[in-house]
């Protein structure tokens, strides 16, 4: 290991949280990202297609958090960049048509604290500099998140975003270690793993198909059908089993219609 790599190592206190840039454009703002990340403590950064990356604009902004830069992971779907994420936050500068369970920015802070800190995996997505996260993005995630702003402009610079929502979770961090060792409470009362989201989006993929095949749902006319359905199973964070039992049912569902042409 580098000497640089064994720094990182020492660091990082959240090694299980990863920040999201989805289609980033100016290079500056990831730049601007890693910085705000190192500055509390992260160093796990993912780009999905970014528009112009590596860039020198990129390592420049970062000042010393070059190494966050140069970390990055850059992937070409959403999915990928949450493999094996069973937190996933989304972050949203503006309210949507249909509401999502919503966290303020302590409260996300403290529940990416709480989670990474019971060992699993936790994303917090970033959107477009000029569009933000398209609506389903938006439904990947299992809470959305919105830095509480004035009225006249609700859209933070990417980076200051990152910024807040990160310095939430190392000000989380500090709390527990004051309050000794409750951290992973809330994640260890459980006794199963929650689904990762790629177990989600095969189920989702799953219950749409079976959906269509016993008519119930038309896609030529889908209305909101499955990002209610969504917003249902992601509201109550289903765990590995919960999951296998309806993957199971679906099935079911699938041999028996197999078994009964009309
Ligand atoms: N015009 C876009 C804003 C994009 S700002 C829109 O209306 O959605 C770029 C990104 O910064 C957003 O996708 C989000 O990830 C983050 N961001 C900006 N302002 C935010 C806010 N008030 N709350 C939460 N995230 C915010």
């Amino acid at each position: 290991m580098s000497e640089t790599e064994q720094n990182q190592v020492e660091s990082n206190l959240f090694p299980r949280v990863r920040i999201v840039l989805v289609e980033t454009t100016h290079p500056g703002n990831i730049g601007a990202t890693a910085r705000a990340m190192k500055n509390m403590g992260l160093y796990k950064l993912v780009l999905v297609s970014p528009h112009l990356f590596p860039s020198e604009k990129a390592i420049w902004r970062s000042a010393s958090a070059a190494d966050v830069v140069e970390g990055a992971q850059v992937v070409s779907s959403l999915e990928e960049a949450l493999e094996g994420c069973q937190l996933v936050i989304g972050t949203s500068a503006r309210e949507r048509r249909i509401p999502w369970p919503m966290l303020e920015p302590k409260s996300c802070g403290e529940k990416v604290f709480k989670t990474q800190a019971a060992g699993k995996e936790v994303a917090i997505v970033f959107g477009r500099e000029a569009h933000g996260l398209k609506n389903e993005e938006l439904q990947m995630c299992h809470f959305h998140v919105n830095i509480p702003t004035g009225k006249a402009y609700s859209s933070l610079n990417l980076g200051m975003a990152v910024q807040v929502l990160t310095y939430e979770i190392l000000q989380a961090s500090i709390a527990a270690t004051d309050q000794s060792d409750q951290a992973s409470q809330e994640d260890d009362a459980w006794d199963m793993d929650y689904a990762t989201s790629d177990a989600l989006e095969h189920f989702f993929v799953h219950l749409e198909s079976t959906l269509v095949e016993t008519g119930f749902h038309d896609p030529e006319n889908p209305r909101q059908l499955m990002t209610r359905l969504r917003r249902m199973f992601n509201r109550i964070r289903m765990d590995e089993m919960e999951v296998n039992i309806l993957r199971g049912f679906l099935t079911s569902i699938n041999h028996l219609k197999a078994k009964k042409p009309e």
